[in-house]
């Protein structure tokens, strides 16, 4: 056994193994324990498919399970009058799973069609069956309101689920800006017609209305626009500046391609909108830039408009004013006027001077959100078991960005994109930057699990844990940054139940802990840091990795961390890392613990402050203490030195002055209580008080040696002994009798 704690540790410490018995990683097919029932993700229901939802509204993303769910919801009542439409539904939820799986995407109405066919060709049903399975299938059918694109959790997944929420956000936008373009078109075109006409006549309402057709009939006030008109144009002329200046805000109006068309349709056929979803920093800032003399133009165009359809445009004020218009005078409010840029930032383009790009627009005010998306929490191809190379910068990209204080930041995996919907939403919605960090969990490193499993895995062992920082959202650290997006995020680790069969063919339910050297365990480029023990090796100073990590070096010296991990024929294997996979969980757990604390959980500042403040009330409290025994003391001596004659002359007197020793009797100096209740109200059957409202213990079985000891601590005067407990069962009695002492 000796030899083979040797033989365990040398590995441990210096990654050699020379014993033939454990067997190196990279020759076994294993998952992580806990990961091990997750092995099909066809077979089980969670986030994914993703359905993208078209015409979605706030809800542009919706689970496949969570619109089965709604529809069940409908169509099968709780109980065994629904339970064969529950069954046929999740037949076809899984159906529609293994067809995503297999072909990777497509719409829904699509998907569920070629399920519900797979599922009625099932030749194995009977006449009957059949029969109902269409009745739920067609009242299922009618009952799916939501279609859009189906995505599996894979590479493309962030970059399809990020264009869909910015077309989302962006055409909502679109909208209400394009009415109100529409309505400074039709206003202006209407003031140039109605001059065009040149006659009273022209400049009457009915006038007006038809010469610019039904679009805004409802909302255009055309008998205001007249009489507008007629007011300004004493001689039914308009002066050349004012036609020159409507004629400017027109045609720029009119050409204008930040927006994808007017709402009637009309306009962009030959000059589509600009774009503004692109792939690389450089380009998008390139882009910015040169746009801004348009957005300056545009800006200036839509002020001129309203001016002149309110008949307050006043050419002495506002002449300079839009002649010195410029970049300079873009307020933020114009800015955010315009579409945000969307950058999907592949990690193939991450070179130097993309970094540099990022760097600016996270450090600007820029309406710029990219999404990056490391496919590696390593650092790339360059992972080594070196223990400094494990982690890469793609960890501390989102940390730089927080640290830049502008920009909103979000930090997430592929698994969590679901759940943090909204999260993506606002950052969208955000007026500055923001930056997108997202793993994909798309990589070839770790062959034994889908992408799904992988990202999932890297959030539960903090190798990339999720968090939020939005600068919008107050003043401190408490109201900008989150991290509830993380499983049990009071933890250092997240612990779930593992569930077996021993040798002997028994259940057993272990808690196991998702520490990172399960992560790593994973990743094929770490095997040679891994061995798997024989379970005839197996020895007792093989600690579970979670515990280990918890040890002083002094007490981790004559141990060895493991891990469980199970291979293809669901066998059990303790699996023991090197000291540099030990090193690189501290760190990673270390970090952990740095974003728990900006997320205000175990926050070092404020558990210092409590124990802090804790201590400044026990000192406080032993100091009345102490005062009041000192007077108590004062009190008794005097009482002492006036009785001492007659106390010197027996020996029970001399017992009475014994008071202030240890007592045994619980007891109340009931002439000096002052009535405060504390004692009354803590155990009334305990304490009463007597015709004189002065308490005393009327029934000492009543209540406990805490009850006792609770309220000697608390009442003011200090007048209730609690003598010595009379049930030596009580629980810490050790405890309460120390507590006791300055009251006896
Ligand atoms: S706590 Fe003390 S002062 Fe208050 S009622 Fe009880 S014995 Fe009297």
């Amino acid at each position: 056994m000796e030899k083979t704690l040797y033989e365990l540790r040398t590995f441990h410490l210096t990654g050699r193994k020379k014993d033939k018995d454990l067997t190196d990683l990279g020759k076994l097919d294993l998952v992580p324990a806990l990961l091990s029932r997750y092995r099909d993700l066809t077979q089980l229901r969670y986030d994914y498919p993703l359905v993208l939802v078209e015409g979605g509204g706030n809800s542009y993303v919706r689970s496949l399970t969570s619109i089965t769910n709604g529809i069940l919801q409908q169509i099968a009542p709780e109980g065994i009058e629904g339970e064969r439409a529950r069954k046929n539904l999740l037949s076809l939820e899984l159906e529609m799973r293994s067809l995503t799986a297999r072909s990777g995407r497509g719409t829904l109405s699509k998907l569920w069609e070629t399920a519900a066919g797979r599922l009625l060709s099932d030749s194995d049903l009977s006449g009957e069956e059949k029969e109902l399975l269409q009745a739920n299938l067609a009242r299922a059918t009618r009952s799916l309101s939501a279609d859009g694109e189906v995505v599996e959790c894979n590479g493309e997944a962030p970059a399809s689920l990020f264009v869909h929420a910015w077309k989302a956000i962006e055409n909502k936008r679109a909208r209400s800006v394009l009415q109100r373009l529409e309505r400074l078109i039709v206003g202006l075109t209407g003031i140039l017609r109605a001059d065009d006409l040149k006659s009273k006549q022209g400049l009457s309402a009915d006038s007006l209305r038809s010469s610019m057709g039904t679009s805004f009939e409802d909302e255009f006030d055309f008998g205001a626009m007249a009489d507008s008109l007629v007011a300004s144009s004493r001689e039914s002329h308009l002066p050349r500046k004012r036609r020159e200046r409507i004629r400017f805000a027109l045609s720029v109006l009119d050409s204008q391609r930040f927006f994808a068309s007017r709402l009637d349709g009309r306009g962009k056929e030959a000059n589509g909108p600009y774009p503004f979803v692109v792939d690389s920093c450089t380009d998008v800032l390139k882009t910015y830039r040169d746009r801004i003399p348009h957005m300056v133009d545009f800006v200036k165009a839509v002020r001129i408009a309203e001016l002149e359809l309110s008949n307050e445009y006043d050419e002495a004020k506002h002449d300079p004013f839009f002649e010195q218009f410029d970049e300079e005078s873009l307020s933020a409010e114009d800015v955010s006027f315009f579409p945000a840029y969307l950058v999907c930032l592949e990690n193939s383009k991450y070179d130097d001077a993309n970094k540099a790009a990022l760097v600016e627009i996270l450090s600007s005010d820029l309406p710029i959100k990219v999404l990056f998306r490391p496919d590696d929490v390593f650092g790339g191809s360059s992972v080594k078991s070196d223990r400094n190379t494990l982690g890469g910068w793609e960890l501390q990209l989102a940390n730089l960005a927080m640290s830049l204080g502008s920009a909103y930041v979000l930090q997430a995996s592929s698994s969590s994109l679901y759940m943090m919907s909204e999260a993506i939403s606002a950052g969208l919605e955000y007026q500055g930057p923001a930056l997108f960090n997202i793993f994909s969990g798309s990589t070839t490193s770790f062959p034994n699990l889908a992408a799904y499993l992988v990202s999932a895995s890297a959030a539960q062992s903090r190798a990339f844990p999720c968090f939020v920082y939005d600068p919008g959202a107050g003043e401190n650290w408490a109201a900008r940054f989150r991290v509830d997006g993380n499983p049990q995020m009071e933890s250092d680790w997240p612990v779930d139940a593992f569930n077996y069969e021993d040798q002997d063919l028994q259940a057993v339910s272990e808690d196991l802990a998702f520490t990172f050297v399960d992560f790593a365990a994973s990743d094929k480029r770490l095997s040679g840091n891994f061995i798997s023990v024989p379970q005839a090796r197996w020895h007792a100073k093989m600690v579970p990795a979670a515990e280990y990590l918890k040890l002083t070096d002094a007490e981790a010296a004559d141990k060895v961390p493991y891990i469980l991990m199970v291979d293809g024929e669901n066998l059990l294997h303790r699996v023991v890392p090197t000291h540099n996979i030990i090193s690189a969980a501290r760190r990673y757990a270390e970090t952990w613990r740095n974003l728990q604390e900006l997320g205000g959980i175990h926050n070092s500042h404020a558990l210092a402050l409590l124990e802090r403040e804790k201590q400044a009330w026990e000192e406080e409290k032993q100091r009345e203490i102490e005062e009041i025994r000192g007077e108590l003391g004062a009190e008794a001596a005097q009482i002492a030195a006036a009785e001492a004659p007659a106390l010197e002359e027996g020996a029970e007197a001399a017992e009475a002055v014994e008071v202030k020793g240890p007592i045994e009797e619980a007891y109340i100096e009931t002439p000096r209580c002052n009535a405060c209740d504390e004692c009354t109200k803590r155990n009334p059957k305990m304490f009463a008080y007597n015709e004189n409202r002065q308490a005393y213990i009327a029934d000492i079985s009543a209540g406990t040696f805490r009850d006792l000891v609770e309220s000697a601590e608390v009442c003011k005067v200090a007048i209730i002994h609690p003598g010595k407990p009379r049930n030596p069962d009580e629980a810490n009695l050790e405890d309460l009798i120390k507590r006791a002492e300055p009251f006896n």
